[in-house]
């Protein structure tokens, strides 16, 4: 290792009483039958830490915690359960380049790019909803001569809120924000390859809120995660991470007639019109696509707009401007500040995007930029290139399939309403992505793409306030919002009087 590596390696500070994974009661625990995870630093393919791993023993231990706090938690005024989380914003933001760090090291996310700004939006969330939870109104209701009727929104009870590991600061804010401002009760379960920021996070939070308010549990989904989605006392699952898993868990919820929040995965178009490739504005457009792309993030985002659709008649002015400016992104250690591109999470993830470059190069794709990655026994970190396909089409497991890594495909178009049918051809239904200057075609392309979230003209994250969540099997509810949370995180209590 040389000395720049020793460098990096010092700047990171790992969690310390969190390292063992397991939060109950304002007190971190070592789980019961004492297992352990290794979290890995996927820069570098080294060992970054070993944290404790809960079974469902540590998990019903958790809810039971987060169950006897409900009662009084729930009666606290919501304008001082949000201040604490405006406390805790706070603290995040004070803390902001520690977290960053172990999140970068951690989750291959480059610190510039990715993870310190990612740790900022936390801490936003965490605010806006320290801010917002005041406004958790019910409504009164005229129902005839001498009846008064009016309308509570009541806490569910204890949340199980399971998160993945591509942006798990930002969806730990998101779920503790909800969950708690709305006066439920938490018990949190970050991903096994990235949970050591969230940790960091929930040492900050230990001793803020009273005793099981909130909890965390680390482990894996097969052990702890199963257990909190089918624990019989936990009223509401809020879930982010894949279809497949997502799938398990609104099975689980249903046994019990529990409510659940799905945000799964998916393939999002992107649609380039002529227009937004004139002189003017093609540069804004290209840097959309990327940004839409998330190549910034090795491609692992839910919303990463990987089919890229461009009018034909503007193919050879969009596409080399784009290939041209992706060959310049810079990828390496994800600590290093040099970089705008890390690492790919863990060695499976890597070998499955790989086999999709594989694929899709020995069944004859163009390959406009990057290369088949080196096998995993050859690679030094999980250090994906960009990837852009051309000649393919949708009918392609590339198009089809969430690749969540760096792989774009894009695909000439002439006929509008073609293009709107492809971009509908997929079981999923997340983001969508349209440039144009014309504001009729836009709105006509808003109006016909299904999806949860589609942006004109910018390819950014979300913004605390807006409604954010999947149409199809990309998801059900919205988070970011405070609508979200009422009507996800609240149920709706009537009471009607005989004055
Ligand atoms: P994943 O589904 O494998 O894991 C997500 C979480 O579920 C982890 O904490 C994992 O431990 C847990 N889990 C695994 N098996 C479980 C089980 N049987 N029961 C309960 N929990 C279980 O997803 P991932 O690989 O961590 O994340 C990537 C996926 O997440 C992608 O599909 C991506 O699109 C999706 N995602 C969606 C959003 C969104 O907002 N819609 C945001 C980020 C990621």
């Amino acid at each position: 290792m040389n000395s720049r590596t020793e460098d990096l390696k010092a700047e990171v500070v790992l969690p310390k009483a969190g390292i063992t994974g397991l939060l109950v009661n304002n007190e971190w625990r070592t789980p019961a039958k004492g297992k352990t995870l290794d979290i890995e630093n996927p820069s570098r393919r080294e060992k970054l830490a070993t944290i404790g791993a809960s079974d469902a023993d540590d998990v019903a231990a958790a809810v039971v915690a987060a169950k006897a706090a409900f009662p009084t938690w729930r009666r606290m005024a919501s304008r001082a359960r949000g201040a604490l989380l405006m406390e805790l914003g706070n603290r995040v933001t004070a803390n902001a380049e520690e977290i960053a760090r172990v999140l970068a090291a951690e989750s291959g996310n480059a610190l510039r790019t990715q993870s310190r700004p990612e740790v900022l939006g936390a801490a936003e969330v965490l605010r806006y909803y320290g801010g917002v939870v005041a406004e958790q109104k019910g409504e009164t209701l005229p129902l005839g001569p001498g009846l008064f009727s009016y309308s509570t929104r009541e806490p569910l009870g204890v949340v199980g809120a399971i998160i993945p590991w591509n942006s798990p600061v930002v969806l730990a804010a998101v779920k503790i924000g909800m969950a708690l401002g709305t006066g439920n009760t938490l018990v949190l379960k970050p991903a096994e390859d990235a949970p050591l920021a969230v940790i960091k996070i929930a040492e900050l939070a230990t001793g803020l809120f009273p005793a099981g308010v909130f909890n965390l549990v680390t482990g894996t989904g097969i052990e702890a995660g199963a257990a909190l989605s089918q624990n019989a006392d936990v009223a509401k699952v809020s879930f982010t991470g894949s279809l497949e898993v997502g799938k398990l868990v609104a099975h689980a919820v249903a046994d019990r007639i529990g409510r659940s929040t799905l945000e799964l995965g998916g393939k999002s178009p992107c649609i380039v019109y002529p227009d937004a490739a004139t002189p003017e504005y093609v540069d804004a457009t290209v840097t959309g696509i990327i940004n839409a792309m998330r190549f910034a993030r090795q491609g692992q985002s839910c919303t990463a707009g990987s089919r890229l659709y461009v009018h034909k008649d503007v193919w050879d002015v969009v596409i080399p401007k784009l290939v041209a400016k992706v060959k310049k992104l810079k990828t390496g250690d994800s600590l290093d500040e040099a970089n705008d591109i890390g690492a790919i999470i863990s060695e499976e993830r890597y070998t499955a995007v790989r086999d999709f470059i594989k694929e899709a190069v020995d069944s004859g794709a163009q390959v406009l930029t990057g290369t088949v990655p080196p096998p995993v026994e050859e690679a030094k970190g999980f250090f994906p290139e960009p990837v852009i396909f051309a000649g393919v089409d949708n009918s392609w497991r590339v198009c089809r399939e969430e690749v969540f890594g760096p792989v774009l495909v894009a695909i000439p178009w002439t006929d509008e309403q073609e293009v709107i049918q492809w971009a509908n051809d997929t079981v999923y239904g997340l983001a969508a992505y349209v440039f144009t200057n014309d504001i009729t075609k836009a709105l006509k392309a808003t109006e016909q793409i299904d999806a949860g979230w589609l942006q004109v003209n910018r390819a950014g994250g979300q913004i605390p306030g807006m409604s954010y969540g999947g149409a199809k099997q990309s998801g059900i509810g919205a988070e970011y919002s405070i609508e979200g949370a009422l009507e996800a995180y609240t149920a709706r209590k009537s009471v009607t009087i005989n004055v």
